[in-house]
């Protein structure tokens, strides 16, 4: 087999951790892929000794642990390929999302991607990708053209709408650790380059106005506007952190924003700026932690569910967790050009919490998450955003929740056709 680590060696911690740390990977044998090459040789390994393989790019949203496995971690495959004309990126399994952002700019194109420029391209792109651009263009995952991947038998297949269809429509929302290591992706890039973009926070006294008026607000407004609120109650004190990002002009998004500069914010960082500081509109933390979270689809946020929610995680509640509420709807409502495993595109907003814990803290936070969640459960649509699902906590049935009924049968055939002795088996889906 290539290079590779076990637990003896320096280097083996750096490489087994990632962002989350919420699981603990300790895998027999660590092979740093610097080549597709690499990732054939560690799947052929698995192969002739019988050990799963798990993959690890950056560590945002493991599943479960890869004891006892091989763990291909993906960093170094970090090569992004533009195609300004055809207006189409090919990006390798390590590649995040800042770095693409960055090299797209340069030919004034854009990815649909998410919020963290530190977020895998290709896990974020597996499980459906839901993106600053969304509302307008719909989930990233509509966008992939191509998927290259090696799979249980160790071959290398180019996988797209033509070629092995029934594998595209599963990679794209049910690809992530699951059917192989995708080693690169092609996708669409948009010519965007420009956006009236920021932020507003609001302290405790104003925070729960600016909940009341965002609700209200998103039945309104049109798909080119996204935006997000964050509730967070910091050690000495409650903020609403409201996100903006739309793409028409400058004098409509000042009028579309007004009702919330009119509240009064504590700061206010919305405006024109090139697509490439996208990054910086939700400036998610970056520092290593052991993150649980929980999340759902709303269909609805109607007056009665703001209060429920803030009586919960509002400036008087003390929740140990942070609340972020995406508004998704009109592209991400509409079905892609391709069928997908992404078919479940039902709701509104996405409700998430989640928080830091140690493992003695933990069972105080699944009972809070239990407590809000349930609270929440009349405005559902009982489904989940399969992205956000993240550490050991996620059940299978939970996961099935976020596609429509008989997609997930169909995905576990798909998974009995490419890997019938399960291989890839560090991912939600197992029961
Ligand atoms: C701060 C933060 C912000 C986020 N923002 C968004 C957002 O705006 N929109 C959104 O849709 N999601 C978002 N997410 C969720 C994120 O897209 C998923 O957790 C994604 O799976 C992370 O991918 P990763 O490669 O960075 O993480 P990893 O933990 O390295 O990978 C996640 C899982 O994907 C699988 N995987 C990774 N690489 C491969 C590969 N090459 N082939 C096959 N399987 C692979 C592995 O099984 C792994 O367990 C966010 C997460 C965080 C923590």
């Amino acid at each position: 087999m290539t290079d590779y680590l076990v637990e003896t060696d320096p280097g083996y911690d750096v490489e087994r951790f990632g962002y989350n740390l919420s699981v603990e990977h300790r895998p027999e044998v660590v092979v740093p892929a610097a080549s597709v090459d690499d990732v054939i040789a560690a799947v052929r390994h698995a192969a002739l000794n019988g050990l799963g393989v798990a993959v690890q790019a950056t560590g945002h949203g493991p599943s479960r642990s890869a004891d006892g496995q091989i763990l291909i971690t993906t960093s170094r495959l970090d090569g992004i390929t533009i195609d300004p004309v055809a207006r189409t990126a090919r990006v390798e399994a390590g590649v995040r999302g800042g770095a693409l952002v960055r090299a797209a700019a340069e030919h004034g194109l854009a990815p649909l991607n998410g919020s963290s420029p530190e977020v895998g391209v290709v896990s974020y792109h597996l499980g459906g990708g839901l993106g600053i651009l969304g509302r307008s263009l719909g989930w990233a995952v509509d966008h992939v053209r191509a998927i290259e991947i090696v799979t249980a038998d160790a071959s290398l297949r180019r996988v797209t709408a033509t070629e092995h269809p029934d594998l595209f429509w599963a990679l794209r929302g049910g690809g992530k650790g699951n059917f192989g290591v995708v080693t690169a992706l092609e996708i669409d890039l948009h010519p965007i380059t420009r956006m009236y973009g920021g932020g507003m926070h609001f302290a405790a006294d104003t925070a729960s106005d600016a909940l009341r008026v965002w609700a209200e607000w998103t039945r309104t407004v049109p798909e080119s506007m996204s935006s997000s609120v964050l509730l967070l109650r910091l050690p000495d004190r409650y903020l609403l952190h409201v996100r903006f990002a739309y793409t028409g002009s400058v004098s409509e998004g000042e009028r579309l924003v007004r009702p919330f500069r009119e509240l009064g914010p504590i700061t206010d960082t919305v405006v024109e700026m090139p697509y490439s500081a996208v990054g910086t509109i939700h400036a998610e933390p970056t520092t290593p932690v052991a993150f649980h979270a929980r999340n759902t689809m709303l269909e609805s946020l109607d007056p009665l569910a703001i209060k429920e929610l803030l009586r919960h995680a509002g400036p008087s509640a003390d929740a140990p967790y942070l609340v972020e509420l995406r508004h998704t709807g009109g592209a991400l409502g509409r079905p892609g050009l391709v069928p997908s495993a992404l078919g479940r595109r039902d709701g509104q907003y996405v409700l998430y919490a989640g928080a830091a814990a140690s493992p003695a803290q933990l069972p105080e936070l699944r009972g809070a998450f239990a407590r809000l969640f349930t609270a929440m459960s009349p405005w559902s649509t009982g489904g989940v955003c399969v992205n956000f699902l993240s550490g050991p906590d996620i059940s299978a049935v939970e996961l099935a929740t976020g596609y429509l009924p008989g997609d997930f049968d169909r995905l576990a055939a798909v998974k009995h056709a490419v890997d019938p002795h399960d291989m890839f088996r560090t991912h939600h889906g197992r029961a």
